[in-house]
C-alpha cells in the first residue's frame, strides 16, 4: 500500500483499507462518551457516577434529537479515496476539510478499478443505482477500457507535466477514478448524520464502504453513542402522519389500548415505556 510521503505524521493505527488502494483511518479524537453526558449536564460538573443512568440518558438526547452535546466529541480522520467519492463525500458541509492539491503537488498514478463483484448492470427501478452483476465478458471488456484510460490519461498528463505545463492545468485530463486524499474533521452528530445517508443502500457502494470502516472505529470508541444511534436513528424509521393512521386503523382501538396500559416494555428504561406510551396515545387519537 503506498502512502503519500508528507502526510503521515500520526501513528498508523485504527487503519481501514478501503476498495483498491484506499484507506479511511481515524487520526485524532477528542472527548468520549462520557463528553455527551458531561455536556447535557453542564450544570453538574463531571454528572452522576452511576453508568447505567449515563448511558439512560444519552439514549434519551439521541432518541429525542437533543443533539448538541453529540457535537463536543470531535473525530479527524484521513482518508484516500477515488475523485468520485469526494465528490460525494464533500457534499457533507459541517466538516472541516484539507485536501490533497493537484495545483501544489503531482498526482500519484493510482486510480480504482471496481472489482468484478461489485461491477453491476443498470438498474430499471433505482435510476440511481446498479442491482445484477455483469456477465463476465462485459467486466472483462469494461475493466480493460477503465485501465486504458486511466493509464493514457497518465501518460498526457507525465507529458505535459515534463513539457512545463503548469500542474493545475496538466491535471485536468485525469479521470475521477484518480485517488485524492484528505483530512476530514467532524463533531459526532453530523458524523453519525454522515453514516446515516452513507451507510444507507440508496448510496453507492464505494462511499458506503468507508461509511462501513468509520462506524465500526466508532463503534469501538464510542460504544453507547453508536449503539443510541443504532437504535434510534439508523435502524428507526420515522412516520408520517398518514402511515401512523394506517397502523393504528389495522391495530384498532381495543389494541391500542392494551399497548397503553401495559406497564413495561423489554428492552426499553422506565422513561423509554412512557414515550412509547404517548406516542400510541397519538396513534390512537388519529383513527
Ligand atoms: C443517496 C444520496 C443521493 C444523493 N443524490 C444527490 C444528487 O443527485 N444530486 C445532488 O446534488 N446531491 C445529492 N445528494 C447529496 C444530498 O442532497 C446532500 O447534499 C448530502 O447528503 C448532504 O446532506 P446534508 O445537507 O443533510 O448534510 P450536511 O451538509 O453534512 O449538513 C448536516 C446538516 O446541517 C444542516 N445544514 C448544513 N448546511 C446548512 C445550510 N446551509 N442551511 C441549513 N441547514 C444546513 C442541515 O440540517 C443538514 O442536514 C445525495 C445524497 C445521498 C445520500
Amino acid at each position: 500500500m503506498y502512502l503519500n510521503k508528507n502526510i503521515f505524521l500520526a501513528p498508523m493505527d485504527n487503519i481501514s483499507y478501503i476498495l483498491d488502494r484506499g484507506y479511511i483511518r481515524l487520526v485524532d479524537m477528542m472527548g468520549d462518551d462520557s463528553s455527551v453526558v458531561q455536556a447535557a449536564r453542564c450544570s453538574t460538573g463531571n454528572g452522576t457516577t452511576d453508568p447505567k443512568r449515563d448511558e439512560e440518558l444519552l439514549r434519551y438526547l439521541m432518541r429525542n434529537e437533543h443533539t448538541s452535546p453529540f457535537e463536543m466529541v470531535e473525530m479527524k480522520w484521513h482518508a484516500k479515496m477515488p475523485i468520485f467519492v469526494a465528490r460525494q463525500w464533500i457534499r457533507h458541509r459541517t466538516a472541516n476539510v484539507n485536501e490533497f492539491s493537484g495545483r501544489y503537488s503531482e498526482f500519484e498514478k493510482e486510480y480504482y478499478v471496481p472489482s468484478e463483484e461489485t461491477f453491476k448492470l443498470q438498474s430499471q427501478l433505482n435510476k440511481q443505482g446498479g442491482n445484477r452483476l455483469v456477465e463476465e465478458s462485459i467486466y472483462k471488456k469494461s475493466s480493460d477500457e477503465i485501465i486504458d484510460i486511466s493509464e493514457n490519461a497518465w501518460i498526457t498528463y507525465q507529458d505535459m507535466i515534463e513539457e512545463g505545463v503548469s500542474r493545475e492545468q496538466a491535471r485536468i485530463v485525469l479521470p475521477v477514478n484518480y485517488y485524492t486524499n484528505w483530512y476530514w474533521k467532524n463533531d459526532l452528530k453530523n458524523t453519525l448524520h454522515f453514516l446515516k445517508l452513507r451507510k444507507d443502500k440508496h448510496s453507492q457502494w464505494e462511499i458506503r464502504e468507508y461509511a462501513d470502516a468509520m462506524a465500526d472505529i466508532i463503534k469501538e470508541k464510542l460504544p453507547m453513542s453508536y449503539k443510541a444511534f443504532e437504535d434510534y436513528a439508523l435502524n428507526g424509521e420515522k412516520l408520517s402522519n398518514l402511515e401512523m393512521k394506517i397502523i393504528s386503523n389495522q391495530l384498532g382501538e381495543n389494541q391500542l389500548n392494551k399497548m397503553i396500559e401495559q406497564n413495561n416494555y423489554e428492552g426499553m428504561s422506565k422513561t423509554e415505556s412512557y414515550e412509547f406510551k404517548e406516542k400510541l396515545k397519538g396513534m390512537k387519537s388519529s383513527i
